[in-house]
């Protein structure tokens, strides 16, 4: 590991404040990129630590994992090294929204985050609490950011620091009654960061969220639950992985009842969330036990499923049980659920509550807008999940290192990646309340499916350093083996002789004459390996390099073709607005012809673009159609949308 000297102490292109999530996604990919980076972090051993459950992925979620493997980060090797049990969610809906999800080993995660880090030339670390950004005026009249200083008074300079701080600003926790400091169980809570923001003009605000308590999985009877194994033929989510860990778990499925709903009532008087010490809003999609029988007071039972922590470890995690009840009140309730009658608590489930930066106050980079140089990324800007942060880090890590070489930022659009969504409703639509990912989200989703992310970035994150020339030579491959694959199915006639009995096993009706293989594989009954294997032709499958299997990648471009088209067809219309930009310093408030609260939030936001100003929630498309007219009336849209430039109106 390479620790930071006192001459190093001016010489930093980038600062990287926290190793969590996002952190080590910025860290990794600004050094990479050839930036000489330090990430300062309160505690060298919690590098890469996963705060609540242990997995990666989930709907929407892997999506985002794939897209930062395909870019050249880390989160889906190390997931893929790490993982315990995959599954691939929704397989029974289509290929547009499969996602990929696996258990961790807890442990195991973290250490191989920090192990690839070390391995990271231009990459040095110091344990440390950030107290203070350190801004100078700048040209633009601006506070331009210039470093950071630390709670042991150390100063440490740098042309861009990325903020990666997580739940820890100011953070607090809550079991009940019980209110202390904290960023995480067991972890101090970060103290001076905010103020300095503050003090620096960023608008603050507050969030929530809360975890289950972990079990000694050797006092679970999982003979009374349920089995939840992993898929057969496991996926990963790199790109580059050869071969997935041959070791795996079951998880286990069990369910609350009346009595254990019963029991957590009558701890309610002593929950921080009903009493009302808790003021900061919780994650909408994942909401804790208590919320759940109180909103849900109907229904009779809810799914708790027991997930391992890892291969050397009895610790399991409750999913579907979090909770800031009294610890004697969650240990009563859980005894009630079936499987965990003798169980003991190894940790109570808590929540937190910490300072978030509402995310209208970055850039599409990242970049903040009041301070030069100064990245927010991660669960500052008010989202939740590992996937989400570490999207962001990945994007706020290139951005830096792209300003450092005078660059123009990488922006990825709605339509070419979840991680563009993410950013594009993060910084159009700000957020009060933790952002998780989903695929409704994305309004492209066929576009953006998970088996594509390679396809959409891997060039982009080959140009910029990041992506391997082996992952590119890897792609090359792929994309010619699917093609030569798509080819053959298009050249080759199958007989009624040799297809029929397996068309009417399917329950599809048979065929009179002989019949392209691109024909049938679009009958919704009809699986491309099926079919191969029924008549005989796996020869014409062009095997990937990897583990992804060419006739479900085949099967899904020739289903999906005409779609796609039309797909592309809506992005190419959304992207006319999109060229619409609208100039620095532009009044909307001055605007009469739209309405009062679209002048407000237009004002507030300041979008770059039309496209932006169309996705905010309260600007209708009249407003939209008001605005475009105005900014019309000054330049016409460029033709690739890179100087189109509207002047301000009167
Ligand atoms: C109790 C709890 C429950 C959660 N529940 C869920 C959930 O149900 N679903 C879900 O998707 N997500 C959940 N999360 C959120 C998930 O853990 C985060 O979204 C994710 O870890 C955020 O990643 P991050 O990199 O932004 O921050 P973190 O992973 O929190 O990492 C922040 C890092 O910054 C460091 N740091 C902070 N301030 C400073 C400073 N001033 N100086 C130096 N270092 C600093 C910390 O030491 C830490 O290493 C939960 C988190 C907690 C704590």
């Amino acid at each position: 590991m390479a620790c930071v000297n006192d001459s190093m102490k001016a010489s930093f292109d980038v600062i990287v404040v926290g190793g969590g999530h996002a952190g080590a996604e910025a860290a990794h990919a600004a050094a990479r990129m050839g930036a000489r980076t330090l990430l300062v972090t309160m505690s060298l051993q919690a590098i890469g630590q996963m705060s609540c459950n242990p997995a990666i992925g989930g709907i929407g979620k892997g999506q985002i994992v794939r897209e930062i493997d395909a870019l050249g980060g880390l989160m889906g090797r190390v997931a893929d090294r790490t993982g315990i049990q995959f599954k691939m969610l929704n397989r029974r809906k289509g290929p547009a929204v499969w996602s990929p999800r696996c258990q961790s080993d807890r442990m195991a995660y973290a250490a191989a985050v920090r192990q690839e880090l070390e391995a990271q030339p231009n990459l040095f670390f110091r344990q440390d609490m950030a107290t203070d950004v350190l801004t100078e005026p700048g040209p633009d009249g601006r506070p331009w950011v210039v470093g950071i200083r630390t709670q042991t008074d150390q100063t440490f300079r740098a042309s861009y620091v990325i903020l990666t701080s997580g739940t820890f600003l100011n953070g607090t926790i809550h079991i009940g009654r019980k209110t202390y400091g904290g960023g995480r169980a067991g972890e101090r809570a970060a103290v001076g960061l905010s103020a300095s923001l503050e003090a620096l003009g960023f608008e603050i605000g507050r969030l929530k969220t809360g975890t289950p308590p972990r079990l000694d999985g050797r006092t679970i009877d999982t003979s009374a639950c349920d089995e939840q194994p992993g898929d057969d033929t496991p996926r990963p989510f790199s790109f580059m992985t050869e071969a997935l860990p041959e070791r795996t778990v079951s998880c286990w499925l069990t369910y609350t009842n009346d009595r254990v709903h019963e029991l957590l009532r009558e701890g309610f008087a002593e929950s921080p969330m009903f009493a009302g010490r808790i003021q900061g809003r919780g994650p909408r999609y994942c909401p804790s036990i208590e919320d759940k029988i109180d909103r849900f007071a109907g229904k009779d039972r809810h799914q708790l499923f027991l997930e391992p922590e890892g291969l050397d470890t009895y610790e399991v995690y409750v999913n579907g049980f979090s909770t800031s009840l009294p610890e004697a009140t969650q240990l009563a309730a859980l005894r009630q659920v079936a499987g965990l009658e003798n169980v003991h608590l190894l940790r109570p489930g808590y929540a937190i509550e910490y300072d978030y930066f509402p995310p209208h106050q970055v850039r599409y980079s990242l970049e903040t807008k009041r301070v030069a140089g100064l990245f927010f990324a991660g669960q500052i800007n008010g989202t939740t999940g590992y996937e989400e942060a570490a999207a962001q880090g990945l994007m706020a890590g290139i951005n830096a290192a792209l300003k450092l070489r005078n660059d123009e930022p990488l922006v990825l659009g709605r339509d070419q990646a979840y991680i563009g969504v993410l950013i594009d409703d993060l910084v159009a639509k700000g957020t009060d309340e933790p952002y998780r990912m989903f695929t409704s989200r994305a309004e492209h989703r066929l576009l953006l499916r998970q088996d594509t992310a390679d396809q959409r970035l891997t060039r982009l994150g080959h140009e910029l350093g990041l992506a391997t020339d082996e992952r590119r030579t890897r792609l090359d491959a792929k994309e010619a083996a699917l093609a030569e694959t798509i080819d053959r199915l298009h050249a080759t006639a199958v007989t009624p002789e040799q297809v029929n009995g397996y068309l009417e096993a399917v329950g599809t009706a048979p065929i009179t004459e002989p019949t392209r293989l691109n024909r049938l594989v679009l009958r919704p009954e009809v699986t491309l390996a099926d079919l191969l294997d029924a008549t005989g032709r796996r020869d014409l499958a062009v095997p990937l390099p990897g583990l992804e299997p060419v006739e479900e990648l085949a099967e899904t471009a020739l289903t999906y073709a005409g779609y796609l088209e039309r797909e592309r067809e809506m992005v190419a219309q959304m992207q006319s607005l999109e060229r619409y930009r609208v100039p620095d310093g532009f009044d909307f408030a001055a605007v009469q012809a739209i309405t009062l609260e679209a002048r407000e939030k237009l004002q507030q936001i300041r979008p770059d673009t039309l496209g932006q100003a169309s996705r905010i929630s309260g600007v209708s498309p009249a407003d939209v159609s008001a605005l475009m007219v105005l900014l019309k009336k000054h330049r016409q849209p460029a033709g690739d949308g890179a100087s189109a430039e509207a002047e301000p109106a009167a």
